[in-house]
């Protein structure tokens, strides 16, 4: 049945392609073979034990959403683990039967929600906001046990954000921050705090109705109750949520209906001292296509931002994610990664991810040759820009000077020299401006700054040795 299996993964792969980003679908999904379909079972080969455990931890409940609906209900999914490159009849197979028994699915009274998973498919769930004659309402909250608080590195770039959060999880819809509004641009961790708030009110409050809900999901589900006729139970199901959380909320501009709907919602929750937790890519007065009545609402709480974390908290955020995976790898790829990815937290996991994945494909150990490597193929054009922290770094190495002592206000003339280095560089390879570069270094003005672009300057054209540092200075700022 080779023909029939190639045939079905090709169908599960396009559902998983929507389902997860680019990069974790070229890593964990690309790789992997169906082998074969017999008796609604699916063999699919992959190349690790590694990868297997990865996919079983972290896309289980995708790939059983996933082969249910291509396959059907009595579906199951078997894994071939390759052992050995050369020989393919050393796998190993385990069977992984789906559906294994699914507590939500038997529960009475449970209200399903329709899953993104179904978007613009045939749903068969006819009508997923109410059941009649139930005395307490049963919600799916759509929690992400990972993202919970325990794994929320806490840092500057966060404070007010996880702060408020935390206070909310423990009064919520009683605090001053209602609705929290918590912004930044993607991959800082709008997504992971919101779920983290979900869940800790469900740890505090188990009878508290908690769900958590993504802008778009909430905009189709409503679409649906025009197309359906049923627009008054959506709107009564959202009215007895105790905690609603809704995610990416910029999606909803322009859509005026869906606003209009989400007003009233809104001010029957607020009223009630029900909490909202809203997400938005941006400040509340930088929403365009946002009806002013429901702005001016957005600003009764608080609007708090997230910031990209500074290089310790990278390393944390790092080192917390491999010791929840139980991953070692070397302090220093894991310190180049922080160096080397500035743009978001999502990239930083995304280059960790390729590393740990290439070093099982290949059976290489992780070093900080591979990560270089992985760093220049995969995200070198969009995310290494060489940062001001990297070039202190690498400055220090070469002239083996501690970092507290080159932003120091020592005068000897080896720091001197070391300082104005780090500041020529910065000017030469980032975008900061004099005054930025200046604080960074020791806490210095703008003037200092460009006096010591001058000064090497000047010293690469009079002084040989000093130019030979400059060479390979910049030579391992460029590796
Ligand atoms: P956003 O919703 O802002 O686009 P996400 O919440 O999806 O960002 O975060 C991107 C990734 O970064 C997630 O894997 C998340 O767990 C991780 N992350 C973000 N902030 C932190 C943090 N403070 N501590 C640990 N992990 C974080
Ligand atoms: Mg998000």
């Amino acid at each position: 049945m080779k023909n029939k299996c190639v045939e079905i993964w090709d169908k599960c792969l396009s559902i998983i392609e929507d389902n997860i980003p680019p990069q974790s679908y070229n890593t964990w999904f690309a790789p992997i073979n169906p082998i074969n379909f017999d008796n609604d079972v699916l063999t699919i080969q992959v190349p690790s034990q590694f990868f297997y455990e990865w996919l079983e931890e972290h896309y289980i409940t995708l790939l059983r959403k996933t082969i249910r609906m291509v396959i059907g209900s009595g579906a199951s999914l078997e894994y071939s683990v390759i052992v050995d490159n050369n020989s393919t009849d050393k796998s190993k197979s385990y069977a992984v039967k789906y559906p294994a028994t699914d507590k939500k699915a038997t529960q009475n009274n449970q209200v399903s929600m329709p899953l993104d998973l179904n978007k613009g498919k045939t749903r068969d769930i006819p009508n997923p906001f109410i059941i009649p004659g139930l005395k307490k309402l049963k919600v799916e909250s759509q929690l992400v046990d990972t993202y919970s608080f325990d794994n929320f590195i806490e840092g500057e770039c966060n404070r007010l954000a996880r702060s408020a959060g935390w206070a909310i999880s423990e009064n919520p819809g009683k605090t001053a921050f209602n609705p929290l509004l918590v912004y930044s641009s993607v991959g800082l961790g709008k997504t992971h705090l919101a779920h983290a708030i979900g869940l800790q009110v469900k740890k505090n409050f188990p009878e508290k109705i908690v769900l958590y809900v993504k802008t778009d999901q909430f905009i189709n589900q409503y679409i649906d109750s025009v197309r359906n006729n049923n627009q008054n139970d959506f709107v009564h199901f959202y009215q007895m949520i105790d905690v609603l959380i809704i995610d990416d909320i910029q999606f909803i501009a322009g859509k005026e209906k869906t606003q209009d709907v989400f007003f009233h919602i809104f001010n029957h929750l607020h009223q009630n001292n029900k909490q909202l937790v809203l997400t938005s890519d941006k400040p509340p007065v930088e929403l365009k296509g946002m009806e002013p009545r429901l702005l001016s609402r957005f600003k009764w709480g608080l609007a708090a931002d997230l910031q990209m974390p500074d290089l310790e908290t990278r390393i944390s955020i790092l080192r917390k994610k491999l010791y929840k995976d139980g991953i070692e790898m070397p302090y220093e790829v894991v310190e180049y990664l922080a160096y080397s990815i500035t743009t978001n937290i999502r990239e930083m996991e995304g280059a960790l991810i390729s590393i740990l994945a290439q070093s099982t494909l290949n059976k290489k150990s992780i070093t900080l040759d591979l990560a270089r490597q992985m760093i220049d193929k995969f995200v070198k054009s969009t995310t290494r820009e060489i940062s001001i922290d990297y070039i202190q770094k690498v400055v220090c190495d070469y002239f083996s000077v501690p970092l507290d002592v080159l932003n120091s206000k020592t005068r000897k003339r080896e720091i001197v020299q070391a300082r104005q280095l780090a500041m020529y560089f910065s000017k030469m390879h980032t975008k900061n401006s004099l005054a930025t570069i200046g604080l960074h270094c020791g806490n210095k003005d703008h003037a200092t700054v460009l006096h010591a672009c001058r000064t090497v300057n000047n010293l690469i054209e009079t002084d040989k040795q000093f130019r030979v540092y400059v060479d390979d200075i910049d030579k391992k700022l460029k590796l």
